[in-house]
């Protein structure tokens, strides 16, 4: 028997920055799937100046045109609370929100101004901050929800001339592994893409031949599967492209303790000759969990010092 298709009906959407790009591919794909999609987009330039309804607009009507349900929102992601009091008020819910809204204001680290750290932090990290949390005790309450932070390769890798976007896209990832926690038992999942997509933020950066390769429609299936009742994913950061995915880890070597015994003092000398194993990622390496997995690694080291081979 064929399995059923993965439907939305009777959930409600909130995905930000929905007028182009990446959240256009995702407020589609829910739309034709059943959802109520609140598509929300500022309509302003790359780096964040002016803003127009036109983008939101726009997508509100392909999504309608195809028999779906939408409606726009033209609030910054940073007065997030408005974007789902419109979600409240045109649909009655709130079930899922994508965090996608992003700019860029690229520049060498030198030359970063406090507006350019300011505003790339707003939009990304305060702007999921303040959309996530308005919607979090409808979540709660309801028990059930579906969350998505957008990070970026920028800052799993760090990317020259980003690093007011690598350090805010990677405190996304911070975000989520406490938000996945703090969600566990209301049945609120929250998850990461790192998504590379053809799009106005990538269109100077990609070479031309990658570009036209990397659809935003090949990334959506991802962000709509892990918005669904039936996925379980939880705490992940998910990497995509040109439909391709892979959950993405950070891993440790396995250390090395560098005292003796439980009463020796630790040296600079002692790190110095550890160092070696300190740091070898390339022939073992080890994926924690959770923070208990790491506390309970260090308690296993503390033991080994007090009975020393
Ligand atoms: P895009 O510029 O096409 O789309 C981003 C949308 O967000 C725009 O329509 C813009 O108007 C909107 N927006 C900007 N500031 C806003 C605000 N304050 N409030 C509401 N809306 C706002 O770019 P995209 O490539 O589709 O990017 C989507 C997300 O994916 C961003 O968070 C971006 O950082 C991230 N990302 C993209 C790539 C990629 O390869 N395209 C890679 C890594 C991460």
């Amino acid at each position: 028997m064929a399995e059923e298709n993965l439907r939305f009906d009777g959930r409600v959407a909130v995905v930000t920055g929905a007028g182009a790009g990446l959240g256009r591919a995702y407020a589609l794909l829910l739309g034709s799937r059943g959802a109520s999609v609140v598509v929300n987009d500022l309509g302003g330039s790359r780096s964040g100046d002016g803003k127009s309804s036109n983008v939101a607009d726009q997508v509100v009507q392909e999504i309608k045109s195809k028999g779906g349900k939408a409606v726009a929102d033209y609030n910054s992601v940073i007065d997030g609370e408005k974007i789902i009091q419109t979600a409240l008020e045109n649909f009655g819910r709130i079930d899922i929100v994508v965090n996608n809204a992003g700019i860029l204001r690229d520049k060498s680290f030198a030359r970063i101004s406090d507006s350019d750290w300011n505003l790339v932090h707003d939009v990304h990290l305060k702007g999921a901050f303040k959309t996530t949390q308005a919607a979090w005790p409808h979540l709660r309450q309801q028990k059930y929800g579906r969350v998505i932070f957008t990070a970026s390769n920028s800052g799993l890798y760090g990317n020259f001339g980003q690093a007011n976007y690598s350090a805010a896209k990677l405190g996304l990832v911070g975000l989520n592994n406490t938000l996945a926690i703090e969600g566990r038992s209301s049945n609120i999942n929250c998850n990461v893409i790192v998504p590379t997509a053809a799009s106005r933020l990538t269109e100077d950066i990609l070479p031309p031949d990658l570009y036209k390769e990397l659809k935003p429609e090949l990334i959506a299936p991802v962000v709509v599967w892990l918005c669904h009742e039936s996925c379980q994913e939880n705490g992940s950061v998910i990497e995509s492209a040109a439909g391709w995915a892979s959950k993405y880890a950070l891993v440790r070597s396995p250390g090395k303790v560098f005292r003796k015994s439980i009463t020796d003092n630790a040296s600079p000398e002692s790190v110095r000759a550890a160092w070696p194993e300190i740091t070898d990622v390339t022939k073992r390496f080890e994926h924690l969990g959770s923070i208990e997995e790491a506390t309970g690694s260090l308690l296993t080291h503390i033991e080994s010092l007090k009975s020393p081979p």
